[in-house]
């Protein structure tokens, strides 16, 4: 008897297993499904809002198939019960061969389901890599491999918001390379591609891993510096472009491309958005253009200086002008 009620006891903990598990995945299922569906954003390009409804529908279909699946097992176990009523004896006890019998049924229906639960977590597993690799993929650059536009606009904004919250500080640079048409018209686009994608190098391996490189977009690329006020940052920035200048691209094995970039950085200020933060340090940009090219600006808030005349604490009034773009 009491053999019979421990049966009956394993048999119950099994399918309540079973079915907290089926309930879990489930929830897995819908929540995945909820968090895709509010993806793309109103900003968001048709393409990659295209691809997210595509997961957020296979989820859907994977949620619905669990769902049939669930009710199917859960009928099957109360055909299993149904039987158990059936066969009680005139003592209203439940002969022990009959309920090992029905904890065996009970087993086989288990490892159905649990077969049938990891199918579904391996095909979910591999969508989610897959979702990942595509949300990743549409914020690199496809020639230089850095973050593009879309991933430096929203660093950009988590820093300042940081900035506002914590008081955080950061800077941010622009590079432009120098006369960059010219190597295109000269060389040929191809080249000009290469040229691009060294750059990029150079200034990436210069930077410190926190700091954001990314393509601007054109030969323009745009560094995010946390934690960096401006001696550190205009240092840094230095760095990278005489990195640069150590590039060199060679074309048909003996013409050598010795390309230069000319920079322009600047702090965030109190109440300042990403547009002002932006423009601040193009019109450094510009007075490196102005100035000479090769050369970097940082913009103080109120106007733009050399940086190596900055670092060497030169007077201000030495300053080149500020042109903004
Ligand atoms: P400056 O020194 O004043 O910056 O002159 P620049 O010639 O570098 O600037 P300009 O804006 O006149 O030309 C930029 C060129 O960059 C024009 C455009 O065709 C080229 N460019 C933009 N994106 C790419 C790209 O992905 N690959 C190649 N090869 N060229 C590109
Ligand atoms: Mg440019
Ligand atoms: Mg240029």
């Amino acid at each position: 008897m009491r053999r019979e009620r421990r049966l009956i006891v394993t048999a119950t903990s099994l399918v309540l297993g079973a079915l907290a598990c089926g309930a879990v995945w489930l929830w897995v299922g819908v929540y995945l499904g909820t968090r895709l569906a509010r993806r793309p954003a109103a900003d968001a390009p048709a393409l990659e809002a295209q691809h997210v409804q595509h997961w957020v529908g296979e989820l859907s279909q994977w949620t619905t198939t669990f769902h049939h699946e669930m009710a199917h097992y859960r009928e099957e176990i109360e055909g299993l019960a149904e039987q158990a009523n059936d066969i009680r004896g005139a003592d209203e006890t439940p002969r022990a061969s009959v309920v090992l019998e029905l904890l065996s049924q009970i087993l086989s229906a288990n490892q159905r389901l649990k077969q049938r639960l990891e199918g579904a977590e391996t095909r979910l597993n591999r969508q989610s890599e897959e979702l990942q690799e595509y949300l990743s993929e549409a914020r690199t650059d496809g020639l230089t491999r850095l973050p593009n536009r879309r991933a430096m606009d929203e660093e950009l904004s988590r820093r300042l918001a940081e900035w506002k919250r914590y008081r955080a500080p950061f800077s941010v640079a622009i590079l432009d390379i120098d006369h960059f048409k010219h190597v295109n018209d000269r060389y040929g686009h191809v080249v000009g591609d290469r040229v691009l994608h060294d750059v990029a190098v150079a200034i990436r391996t210069t930077m410190r891993d926190a700091d954001l490189v990314a393509r601007f977009g054109g030969e323009e690329f745009v560094i995010i510096m946390p934690a960096t006020t401006e001696l550190a940052a205009s240092r840094a920035v230095e760095r990278a472009r005489e990195a640069v200048t150590n590039v060199a691209v060679t074309v048909d094995g003996c013409v050598e491309i010795r390309p230069t970039v000319s920079c322009g950085a600047a702090q965030v200020r109190d109440g300042e958005d990403a547009a002002s933060l932006l423009q601040r340090a193009d019109a450094a940009l510009y007075s490196s253009k102005f100035g000479g090219r090769n050369q970097t600006h940082w913009h103080d808030g109120v106007r733009c200086v050399m940086i190596d005349r900055l670092t060497h604490a030169t007077p201000a009034t030495d300053a080149a002008p500020c042109i903004v773009a």
